[in-house]
């Protein structure tokens, strides 16, 4: 059975998510694909064989040469279009935010809880990464002992002007908002901002780089520096201590060079080198389960903890406090 998937978003990563499933994946194929942007849809378009043009969202979610839908528009968007493919009733892969308030998310939950069976999964790929699964592994089988404290570190070489500070939670930190609440299997209960210094690669609008510090409910702290200015390479990094040991997210195996005198080995320049497995761990994992017909991965309470999480670390960004994140209890629905 081959999955007709259709693509509501053909920017950057819609273009990477339909090369990744006309190439690379198996069991589904690029059926219809639509963007505000129709240059950008007919050249997506192409790419994936000829597939079909929609005019809209609403008509690539109802149409009956769609088995799936991917969301890989704008954050914005999101949830009108989640919304309109659950209300079809068909599975949905939304690139990350689900939605970009906390009240969206909670709209698509109870929609997918009226319908009855989970369609939703977020696009948090980190989880699919091997050196990420590994971490996971290690904490759940306790080979740390009870984990006490995570150090995160983001690193981007340069961002575009457009890149404003409030980005550096909502773009990039909510990687590691989603990453950590899922390693530790907890949740963040309060947030805060503190700014160092920022460097003076920067545009002058943008605060980076920023620290953020997480408490779960747990109790661990979590610190995470986002630097998206740091020069030198796109470098993710992830430390957690617990009562027995230590374990360190390992980089990317790359090959080492001697020479000049030393010894050295390349860094990733750009998000897209450093996670393409996990793309495609991700999205084969998407496509199995809409063959299967049981939804796995990240979920829509996952979106929502973190566009809650994210929200409220915006709050503390503007305001300078330490900020509780207000959550509703989770449904057993998504237990
Ligand atoms: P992008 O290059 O700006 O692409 C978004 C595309 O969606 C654009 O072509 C945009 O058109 C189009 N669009 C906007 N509103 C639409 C609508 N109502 N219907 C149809 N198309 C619409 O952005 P991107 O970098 O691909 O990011 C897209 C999403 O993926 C964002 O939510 C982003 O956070 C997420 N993302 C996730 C990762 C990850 O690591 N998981 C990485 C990159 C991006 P216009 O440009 O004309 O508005």
């Amino acid at each position: 059975m081959t999955i007709r998937i259709g693509v509501i978003g053909t920017g950057a990563i819609g273009r990477e998510h339909i090369e990744r499933i006309t190439r690379t994946i198996s069991g589904a194929e690029i059926g219809v694909v639509t963007d505000i942007d129709t240059a950008l849809a007919e050249k997506a378009a192409s790419e994936a064989g000829g597939a079909r043009i929609a005019a809209d969202g609403a008509e690539l979610t109802g149409a009956d040469d769609v088995d799936a839908v991917m969301v890989t528009s704008w954050g914005p968007t999101h949830a009108e279009h989640v919304l309109g493919a659950i209300a079809a009733g068909k599975p949905v892969f939304c690139e990350k935010p689900l939605a970009t308030t906390a009240e969206d998310c909670l709209r698509i939950m109870a929609a997918e809880q009226a319908h009855g069976r989970r369609l939703v999964q977020v696009g948090f790929m980190r989880r699919y990464d091997a050196g990420y699964r590994e971490l996971k592994r290690i904490i759940d089988d306790g080979g740390i002992g009870h984990p006490l404290m995570m150090h995160c570190a983001h690193r981007n070489r340069a961002v575009p002007e457009a890149y404003t500070t409030d980005m550096a939670v909502l773009d990039s930190g909510v990687h590691e908002i989603d990453a950590a609440r899922w390693l530790l299997s907890d949740e963040i209960v309060s947030t805060q901002v503190v700014l160092p210094r920022s460097t003076s690669r920067r545009h002058p609008h943008l605060k980076d780089p920023q620290f953020f510090l997480f408490e779960t409910a747990g109790g661990v702290r979590i610190d995470l520096e986002v630097f998206v200015n740091c020069h030198y390479g796109y470098d993710i990094q992830c430390e957690t201590v617990g009562e027995t040991g230590l374990i360190r997210l390992p980089d990317p195996a790359r090959v080492q060079l001697r020479g000049s005198a030393r010894i050295g080995t390349a860094i990733d320049q750009e998000w897209d080198d450093r996670f393409s497995a996990a793309f495609d761990t991700e999205i084969q994992a998407w496509v199995d389960s809409v063959t299967a017909g049981t939804a796995t991965g990240p979920s829509a309470w996952d979106g929502y903890a973190a566009t809650a999480v994210a929200s409220a670390t915006v709050e503390a960004q503007r305001t300078g406090a330490v900020v509780r994140v207000e959550m509703v209890e989770k449904p057993s629905f998504y237990a």
